[in-house]
C-alpha cells in the first residue's frame, strides 16, 4: 500500500464546485493517514474580480481563513493544517498575492487554468485548442514561477484537456515547463483529480498524461502526488495508489514528505 502523508491541494464548497464541509476534508484526509494537509481553495480575489462557480467571493475570504483556522487549532493533535490557495499567475494581482501571503496564508500553488485581460477571465483551452493558446499557457506558467510565490506547479499538464492527443508541439511546451521547474527547483504534481475527467473529447483521461510524464526523466524533478479534492471522499487509498503506480510507470518516485511553509 502506498502512503500518502502530505497533501497541499484541497478546494471547498467555495468555490461553487466542491462539496462538504471543511471539517469533513479534515476527518477523511486524518482516517487516509495524511499527517499534513493544506487547504489551497481556488484563489479569492478582491471585490469585481468574482468568477461564479470557479472561486469564492471577496466577502468568503475571512470565513475561510476563519474555518481553517478553527479545524487547524481543533486537529493538531491529529494533523497539522495549512491554509493557502491554488491561484493562477496574474499579473494584475501580484500585490494582492503579496499581502495574502505576508498577512493571511501560509502558500500558494500554481494551477493556471485562465488568464485576465481588460477586467476579464478568460480559458486557454477550449476543445482543440490551438498550439499557439498552449504556448501562452506555457509562458505564463513560466511567468508565474518565476514571480517565486509559488510553492508547487498543480497540473503542469492540465492543457491535455483540450488535446485529443501528444505531438511534438505540446512535446515542446511541455519541455519548457520542466526545464522551469528544473531551474527554479519546483516540485510538479501528479494531479489524482484529472483520473475523475475526460478531456474535451471524451476519448482520454485529461491529466496526469502518459506521454507528458514520460519526459519528466530528461530532468531533476520533485514530482508531488496532489489530490485536488474537491469533495471528501476523494481522500480515498485507490486514487493515491493509481497516483503512485502511475509514478512509478514513469520512472518517477514521489516525494514522500514536503514542507510547504
Ligand atoms: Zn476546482
Ligand atoms: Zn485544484
Amino acid at each position: 500500500m502506498n502512503k500518502l502523508t502530505f497533501n497541499y491541494h484541497t478546494h471547498t464548497k467555495r468555490c461553487g464546485h466542491a462539496v462538504g464541509e471543511d471539517k469533513e476534508y479534515v476527518l477523511a484526509a486524518i482516517k487516509l493517514g495524511i499527517k499534513k494537509l493544506g487547504f489551497s481553495d481556488h484563489i479569492i480575489l478582491p471585490e469585481g474580480f468574482e468568477q461564479e462557480g470557479i472561486r469564492g467571493s471577496s466577502t468568503q475570504l475571512e470565513d475561510y481563513l476563519q474555518s481553517v483556522k478553527y479545524l487547524k487549532e481543533k486537529y493538531k493533535d491529529q494533523i497539522e493544517i495549512f491554509v493557502g490557495f491554488e491561484a493562477e499567475y496574474y499579473p494584475q494581482m501580484m500585490n494582492y498575492y503579496k499581502w495574502l501571503l505576508e498577512e493571511k496564508i501560509d502558500y500558494l500553488i500554481l494551477g493556471q487554468h485562465c488568464y485576465l485581460e481588460d477586467n476579464e477571465f478568460h480559458w486557454y483551452f477550449h476543445k482543440d485548442s490551438p498550439v499557439e493558446d498552449i504556448k501562452k499557457y506555457t509562458d505564463d506558467v513560466i511567468e508565474g514561477l518565476k514571480t517565486g510565490m509559488f510553492k508547487y506547479l498543480a497540473h503542469p499538464d492540465l492543457f491535455m484537456h483540450s488535446q485529443a492527443s501528444f505531438n511534438k508541439e505540446l512535446e515542446e511546451q511541455s519541455r519548457r515547463i520542466l526545464k522551469i521547474c528544473e531551474e527554479l527547483h519546483i516540485p510538479i504534481e501528479i494531479n489524482l483529480c484529472g483520473g475523475r475527467r475526460r478531456n474535451y473529447d471524451g476519448l482520454t483521461y485529461s491529466y496526469p498524461n502518459e506521454e507528458f510524464f514520460d519526459l519528466v526523466k530528461d530532468y531533476n524533478l520533485d514530482v508531488i502526488v496532489g489530490m485536488d479534492a474537491h469533495d471528501p471522499e476523494h481522500f480515498e487509498q485507490i486514487a493515491v495508489d493509481l497516483g503512485f503506480e502511475f509514478a512509478k510507470k514513469h520512472g518517477i518516485k514521489p516525494l514522500l514528505d514536503f514542507d510547504i511553509k
